[in-house]
C-alpha cells in the first residue's frame, strides 16, 4: 500500500516528507497510512514569509475584511465536509465525532466571522473600553486601543481535533489580523493538510497569512520574538519543556496554553435518583466518556455525587455505558471508536493502572471486550472504564492523574463544602459541570470552586434541551483554565482575538484620540457645514459633522400636554409641592421623555433622504433638570460608521442637550441606519 505523503506548506510551497518523516498508523487496523516531517524545512523561511508578507498584507484590510474572508472560508470548508470526514475515520473517529470537530470547527469559524462584523469596527484599530477623563477640562483624555502583533502565531495543535484545534485558533488570529503557522500533531495532521489545502486553495487567504508544518517545528521556536504567539493544546509535560524555552522566555513570548486538566462533574444533592436531574447527569457523563473514544480536554475525569447516592449512580452509568457499541467507526452502528494509536492505547492503559491503586475498577474490562468489524488487537480500541474511589480525601492519583481516553472515576462527597474540595482537587481544569436545579447550590459551587475552573456547565431540567453539553468549548465563551489547565484563555469571543494583538494605553488630545480611533471623542473638532447631515449618504458623512440646532424653551403647557397625551402624569412633572419634596427637582419638571422627542424635533430632517431608520439610543443620561421658561438646544456629531452591507451602514450619533446657560442637560448616542 503507498503511504499518503503529508506535505507541509512553507514560504509558499509545499514540501513533501522528507529526511526524519515520521510513520502515521491508521487507529482501526494499526497499518502504516502516511508519513509526514521534513527536517530540512526552512523555518526561518517561514517566519520571514509570515512576518514580512502574511503580516503587513492582513494588516492592510479592516476587521470586517477580515471577518468576511473568515465567513468564506468557513463556507468553502463546509463545502467539502465530506472528504474531511472520509479522511478523518482512520483517526478513530466516528461520525458524530466528525460533527464535533469538522462541523465544530467551521461553526466556530462562522461565530468569529459574525463577532468580528458586529463587534469590532470597520478600521484596523480596536477601542478597549471608554475614553478615560485624565483632566479637568477635557483637553487631556486616555483610551486604550488594540492593534495587531506584528509577528506570527505559532500554533501547536493536539491529536484529538485536526480541525476544530486548528480554526479555534486560527480565526481569532486572523480576524486581529496576524499570520499563523499551523503545526498539527502528527498523529491526525493528514486531516489538518487537507483541510489547509482546501482554505489556500480557496484563493481567499492573503499570501503569507497561513502556513502549514505537517511533522517537527525543527528550532522555530527559539526563532520568535517580542511580536509573536505560541498557543499551544496538548500535554502538561510539553507544554512545560517549550514554555520555559530561553528564547520564550527572553522575549516574553506570548505562550497560551490548553493542556489536559482533570475535569470534574458534580451531581447536586437535590437531584436524587427519580428527578431529571439524575438521569441527566448519567446521560451528560457517559457522553462524555465515549465521545472521542474520551480524548477531549474538557472530558469528566471525576464524577463527584453525593456519598449515599454512589450506588445508585454506579448502576445507572454502568448500564448506560453497556449500551456502548465499540468498533469500526465507519459502521454506523458503532458508538465510540478508537483511540488515535496504539501508543495512545499503552499510555491510557498506564494510567488506568496508576488510578487502580486508589480506586476500584467497577465497570469496564480492557482484556475483555467486543469490537465491531475490526480487530481489536490491531486497532487502538479501549472501552469505557468506570473507577470507583472510596477514599477520595486520602487519594492522589485519581486527582492528578490523566488517562486520555474513555475513563473516568466516580468519588462520593458529604456535603457541598466537601464537593468542591474535591473538584479543586484537580489543581486548576478547564470545566466542572454541575446538574442541580437548586440556584443556591449553583451560586455556592460557582463561589467556591470559580477560582479553579475556567468553565463552570450548569444543567438542569429547564435548560437540558437546549445545552450545549459539559464538554463543548463554544466560541462565544472563553475556553482555558488556571494551573493544570495551562493558565491560558482561549475564545471566548472578541476576548480571544485579543490575544494576538497588543493594548496600548493612548494619552492625548481629544484630536488625537479621534483620528487615532476613527471615533468622534468629545472635544475634537467640529465639522459644521451648510447641508443637514441628514441629507448626506452613508459614504459622504465625515466623523465629526456635527450640527447645532436653534433653542426651543420649555412651557408649562407642554408639559402638561405630553402628561395627559402620553399618560405620564408622575408627580414630579404634575405635583410643585412633591416635586419640592423630591431632593432631585427644584419643583416641576418637563419629562425625560418629552426632552428626547423635542431633540429629535429640533435635529431631524424631514424629507425623504438618506437616513432609513432610527435603529437605537445608547447611554442615556439626564444630567440637570428642565423646568417650564428654560430652553433646550441640541448638539448632533456623527461619533461613529459601521458599514452594515453594500446598501446601508449604522450611524452612532453623540447628542447632547444643552439649556440656555450652556449647562448639560442630557447626553445619548443615537443610531440610524444610513444608505450608501
Ligand atoms: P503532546 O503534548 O506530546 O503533543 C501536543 C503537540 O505538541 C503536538 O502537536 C506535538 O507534535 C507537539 N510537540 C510535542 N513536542 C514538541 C516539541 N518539542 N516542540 C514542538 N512541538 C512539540 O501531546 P500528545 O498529542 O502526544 O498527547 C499526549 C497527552 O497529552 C495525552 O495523552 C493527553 O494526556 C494530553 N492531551 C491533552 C489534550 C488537550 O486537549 N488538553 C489534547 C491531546 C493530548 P507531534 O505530534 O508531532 O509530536
Amino acid at each position: 500500500m503507498t503511504l499518503q505523503q503529508i506535505s507541509s506548506f512553507a514560504a509558499g510551497k509545499w514540501i513533501a516528507p522528507g529526511s526524519g518523516a515520521r510513520t502515521i498508523a491508521s487507529a482501526i487496523t494499526g497499518e502504516p497510512i502516511a508519513t509526514a516531517g521534513n527536517d530540512a524545512l526552512d523555518v526561518q523561511a517561514m517566519l520571514d514569509f509570515a512576518r514580512n508578507t502574511g503580516g503587513p498584507a492582513l494588516r492592510r484590510m479592516t476587521f470586517h475584511e477580515r471577518a468576511k474572508m473568515l465567513k468564506a472560508l468557513a463556507q468553502m470548508l463546509g463545502s467539502r465536509k465530506q472528504a474531511l470526514y472520509d479522511l478523518s475515520f482512520d483517526t478513530g473517529a466516528t461520525q458524530s465525532d466528525h460533527l464535533i470537530d469538522i462541523d465544530g470547527g467551521i461553526g466556530t469559524m462562522f461565530v468569529f466571522a459574525s463577532k468580528g462584523r458586529r463587534e469590532m469596527p470597520d478600521g484596523q484599530v480596536y477601542l478597549d473600553g471608554d475614553v478615560e477623563q485624565l483632566s479637568r477640562n477635557g483637553t487631556f483624555l486616555g483610551q486604550h486601543v488594540c492593534t495587531p502583533l506584528q509577528g506570527v502565531a505559532v500554533h501547536i495543535n493536539a491529536f484529538n481535533f485536526p480541525v476544530w484545534g486548528m480554526l479555534e485558533k486560527l480565526a481569532p488570529t486572523l480576524l486581529a489580523g496576524v499570520p499563523a503557522i499551523v503545526k498539527p500533531a502528527t498523529n491526525s495532521c493528514y486531516v489538518t493538510e487537507l483541510a489547509v489545502k482546501i482554505m489556500l486553495d480557496s484563493g481567499l487567504l492573503p499570501a503569507g497569512a497561513l502556513q502549514l508544518v505537517s511533522g517537527g517545528l525543527g528550532d522555530m521556536l527559539d526563532r520568535l520574538t517580542c511580536q509573536d504567539v505560541v498557543s499551544f493544546t496538548g500535554s502538561a509535560d510539553t507544554a512545560l519543556k517549550l514554555r520555559q524555552s530561553p528564547v520564550i522566555l527572553q522575549n516574553s513570548v506570548r505562550f497560551v496554553a490548553e493542556q489536559d486538566s482533570l475535569n470534574a462533574s458534580i451531581l447536586g444533592p437535590d437531584a436524587d435518583p427519580g428527578t431529571p436531574e439524575f438521569d441527566l447527569f448519567v446521560k451528560e457523563v457517559a457522553r462524555e466518556m465515549t465521545t472521542k473514544a474520551g480524548q477531549k480536554c474538557t472530558a469528566i475525569r471525576r464524577i463527584i455525587a453525593p456519598q449515599a447516592r454512589i450506588e445508585a449512580v454506579i448502576e445507572a452509568l454502568s448500564a448506560r455505558l453497556a449500551k456502548t457499541v465499540i468498533g469500526d467507526p465507519r459502521l454506523e452502528t458503532t458508538l465510540m471508536g478508537a483511540l488515535v494509536s496504539n501508543g495512545q492505547k499503552v499510555d491510557v492503559l498506564a494510567k488506568a493502572d496508576i488510578i487502580g491503586q486508589e480506586a476500584e475498577r467497577v465497570f469496564g474490562d480492557p482484556n475483555n471486550f467486543d469490537v465491531q468489524g475490526a480487530d481489536s488487537a490491531k486497532g487502538a480500541f479501549v472501552p469505557p472504564i468506570l473507577f470507583h474511589c472510596a477514599d477520595p480525601d486520602s487519594a492522589q492519583r485519581v486527582h492528578d492523574t490523566e488517562a486520555f481516553g474513555p475513563v473516568s472515576t466516580i468519588m462520593g462527597y458529604r456535603d457541598l463544602d466537601h464537593a468542591i474540595v474535591l473538584a479543586n482537587r484537580g489543581q486548576g481544569s478547564l470545566v466542572t459541570s454541575l446538574i442541580t436545579h437548586d440556584p443556591n447550590t449553583a451560586r455556592q459551587v460557582v463561589l467556591g470552586a470559580g477560582a479553579y475552573h475556567g468553565r463552570i456547565y450548569i444543567n438542569n431540567r429547564d435548560s437540558m434541551k437546549e445545552s450545549t453539553g459539559h464538554g463543548s468549548p463554544l466560541p462565544h465563551m472563553v475556553h482555558g483554565g488556571p494551573g493544570r489547565a495551562g493558565g491560558g484563555e482561549e475564545m471566548g469571543g472578541v476576548r480571544g482575538v485579543k490575544h494576538y494583538m497588543q493594548r496600548t494605553a493612548i494619552q492625548g488630545s481629544p484630536e488625537m484620540l479621534a483620528c487615532i480611533g476613527g471615533t468622534w471623542v468629545p472635544g475634537a473638532a467640529e465639522i459644521t457645514g451648510p447641508a443637514h447631515p441628514f441629507t448626506h449618504k452613508f459614504g459622504e458623512l465625515s466623523i465629526g459633522e456635527t450640527l447645532h440646532t436653534a433653542p426651543r424653551t420649555v412651557t408649562m403647557d407642554d408639559i402638561e400636554h405630553f402628561a395627559h397625551f402620553t399618560g405620564d402624569t408622575f408627580y414630579a412633572h404634575m405635583d410643585e409641592d412633591a416635586a419640592k419634596r423630591n431632593p432631585f427637582f427644584p419643583g416641576r419638571v418637563a419629562h425625560g421623555y418629552l426632552l428626547l422627542s423635542f431633540a429629535a424635533g429640533l435635529f431631524v430632517e424631514p424629507n425623504e433622504g438618506p437616513v432609513l431608520a432610527n435603529t437605537g439610543l445608547d447611554g442615556l443620561r439626564f444630567m440637570k433638570p428642565v423646568g417650564a421658561g428654560d430652553s433646550i438646544k441640541v448638539r448632533l456629531t456623527v461619533k461613529k460608521k459601521t458599514r452594515r452591507t453594500d446598501e446601508y451602514g449604522e450611524v452612532r450619533w453623540h447628542v447632547t442637550l444643552t439649556n440656555q446657560n450652556d449647562e448639560m442637560v442630557a447626553e445619548y448616542e443615537l443610531l440610524t441606519m444610513n444608505a450608501y
